[in-house]
Parts: structure tokens; sequence; C-alpha cells
């Protein structure tokens, strides 16, 4: 099954130039939900992962999916200012300004192995910061998981030049 086919460009948004890859479309069409999840999992399966890391907040829908499939332990990483308890958070450049992202303090044990999953990576910096976060709460970032990457951004590039492996299923040209 070709997966691109279920996924929505919406051309122009949020804002000109930019092709929004809508995944609504392809989580609401059970098979291919079903095909995304078993193909993400399928590189890392037997690589013994504890948790599961998502990113806001698509990555919590196909993370979630993910780490029941693993059998492993799922970590929500939030925007600023969302998580109850004690937090530790790691900063990050947007094109204008700078955004966070968190864990509680507590979310990884030292050497916890962790998958990050995502739906989409594209210059990487919201992976980085995600992942950078989760190692320095001491966990061991065994790779990262997305369905769709965009190889003209050098996001997967910038990952992997860190030493973390790096999964997706379609590639789309453009931004
Ligand atoms: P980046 O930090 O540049 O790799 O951007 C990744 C984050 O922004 C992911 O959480 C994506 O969901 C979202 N994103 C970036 N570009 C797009 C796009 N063209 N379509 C849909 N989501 C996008």
């Amino acid at each position: 099954m070709d997966i691109a086919k279920a996924i929505r460009t919406i051309p122009d948004y949020p804002k000109p130039g930019i092709q929004f890859r809508d995944i609504t479309t392809l989580l609401g069409d059970a098979r291919a939900f079903r095909i995304t999840v078993d193909r993400m999992v399928q590189p890392w399966a037997g690589a013994k992962i504890d948790l599961v890391a998502g990113t806001e907040a698509r990555g919590f829908i196909l993370g979630g999916a993910v780490a029941h499939q693993l059998s492993s332990g799922f970590i929500p990483v939030r925007k600023k200012g969302k998580l109850p308890y004690h937090t530790i958070e790691e900063r990050y450049e947007l094109e204008y300004g700078e955004d966070a992202v968190e864990i509680h303090k507590d979310a990884v044990k030292e050497g916890d192995r962790v998958l990050m999953v995502d739906d989409l990576i594209a210059t990487g910096g919201t992976a980085e910061a995600t992942i950078k976060l989760l190692q320095r709460a001491g966990a061991t970032v065994i790779g990262a998981s997305f369905v769709i990457d965009l190889p003209d951004l050098g996001g997967a590039k910038r990952i992997e030049a860190m030493g973390v492996p790096v999964s997706s299923l379609v590639a789309f040209e453009g931004e």
C-alpha cells in the first residue's frame, strides 16, 4: 500500500509556499493507519525500546500506537507550560523567535532506551531539541521515527549527525 496517497496536501498553509502534509486523512483510514504504525515499528522491533517519546501533538497519536505495539512506555514531549509536575525544558529556534519542549523531570531513568516519534521531520529543529532533552534526562536515544521526511530541509541528516538513526516512510520534495 502506498501510504503517501492517504496523506492530504494543503497548499499555502499556514502560509504561502508551505505545502502542509495533513495526516488526519491517513489516521481516518483504518488500513492506512495500521500499516503506517506497523511500518514505523518494524525497524525497531527487537531493539529493546523501554520508552517511546512522542512530540506534541501528532507525535502523541502515532507514538502511543507505536509504544503499544513495542510494549513500551510512553513519554509525552509537550510545549512549554502544559505539564503539571516538575519539568526540564530544551529551547529551540523558530523562524521567528524561540520555543521550548518539556518533559517531567522523572520521565526517564538513566540508561532508558528511548525511541522518538513524530509525524514529520522538516528542518529537524523540533526533533533535535526533543533528543537533547531526552539525553539530558539520562536517556539513550536509540532512534527517531517519522511518517514523513522533507529531505530538502535536511532534518534527517541533522539528526543522524547527532548519532541518532532516523527512519521515515514517505519523502516529499519541497517545504
Ligand atoms: P521541524 O522542527 O522544522 O523539523 O518541523 C517539524 C514539526 O513541524 C513537526 O512537528 C511537524 O508536524 C511540523 N511541520 C513542519 N513542516 C510541516 C509541513 N510541511 N506539513 C505538516 N507539518 C509540518
